[in-house]
């Protein structure tokens, strides 16, 4: 109970509550639910609607089409979708399908904001940019990174309830942000987890394909690993000693996959996990049970 206190006091009153009163926190039935007949005939979610958020449904019966805002939605041969909430996604967006015969159905969803944990530091951003030396190097880094989480696998993890990678103390938070003398810096994208040593072993928190594992560590990031869970949901975790596993692999929920280190950037051993959906940066803390 006190982890679900600690979690609410990140999220608004009304997310707080439903979370709360279902006992089921980050996974109660937000769609106003309504009898199996209402189902077909509209669109069936239930999820955090929230800023670094996520939503499952069912599209309605005889969906031709679908969309969430302006970005098409995929969905399974039985209607299942999965859609996600950026950082700072706007508070208001749209489910939409187009319906077999030509008619549409909507459903607005209210995407609740988050109180983001700004500091404000008297203190000059660094000045000038990257080296040219850094960026040679850096490029194609990046490019490998772009390439693996464009990937798709088919990977079905995204209707699996998420498990821990490992359990530590939350050492860094999803989205919070240090503001230099009015200049935002860039917010952190993903959750820190620390076990206070290196070695540790991390496991897949939903099923995957490895769709990059570092063979040699990259200048940001160390020993990189990203993991496709499906429908353009990935996970990337950074700063490991080792790596488990290989690009290419499928891997189940719960599976050994690595072990925690500091190599990349990283002042102390810990585990960086970031969660994305397609260009959307998601808090990995809405996809697990609260901490205990
Ligand atoms: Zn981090």
């Amino acid at each position: 109970m006190s982890g679900l206190v600690r979690l609410s006091l990140a999220m608004p009153a009304a997310f707080t509550l439903i979370a709360a009163s279902t006992g089921l926190a980050l996974s109660s039935d937000l769609s106003g639910g309504g009898s199996p007949d209402a189902a077909k005939a509209s669109f069936t979610y239930s999820g955090a609607l929230i800023q670094g958020g996520w939503v499952r449904g069912e599209v309605p019966a005889g969906t031709v089409s679908a969309k969430l805002g302006t970005q098409v939605l995929e969905f399974d041969q039985s209607g299942k979708f999965f859609a996600a909430f950026d950082r700072d996604a706007e508070s208001q967006t749209t489910l939409r399908a187009e319906l077999a015969g030509g008619s549409t159905t909507e459903a607005p969803l209210k995407i609740a904001p988050r109180a983001w944990n700004i500091e404000h530091i008297n203190v000059a951003r660094r000045p000038g940019g990257a080296s040219e030396a850094f960026m040679e190097r850096r490029r194609p880094e990046l490019a490998a990174i772009g390439a693996a989480r464009a990937r798709e696998t088919g990977a079905q993890g995204w209707r699996q309830d998420f498990v821990w990678p490992v359990k530590g103390r939350l050492s860094g938070r999803f989205g919070s942000q240090r503001v230099y003398r009015g200049e935002p810096g860039s917010y952190h994208s993903g959750m820190d987890i620390t076990t206070g040593t290196s070695g540790s072993p991390f496991v897949a928190p939903a099923d995957g394909v490895v769709v990059l594992a570092a063979t040699s560590p990259f200048s940001l990031e160390g020993n990189l690993l990203i993991i496709d869970h499906g429908q353009g949901l990935n996970s990337a975790f950074l700063h490991a000693s080792k790596l488990a596993v290989k690009e290419g692999e499928a891997v189940k929920r719960g599976q050994y996959i690595g072990n925690i280190g500091m190599t990349g950037r990283a002042t102390g051993p810990h585990l960086h996990w970031s969660i994305k959906w397609r260009d959307a940066r998601l808090d990995p803390l809405l996809f697990v049970s609260p901490p205990t």
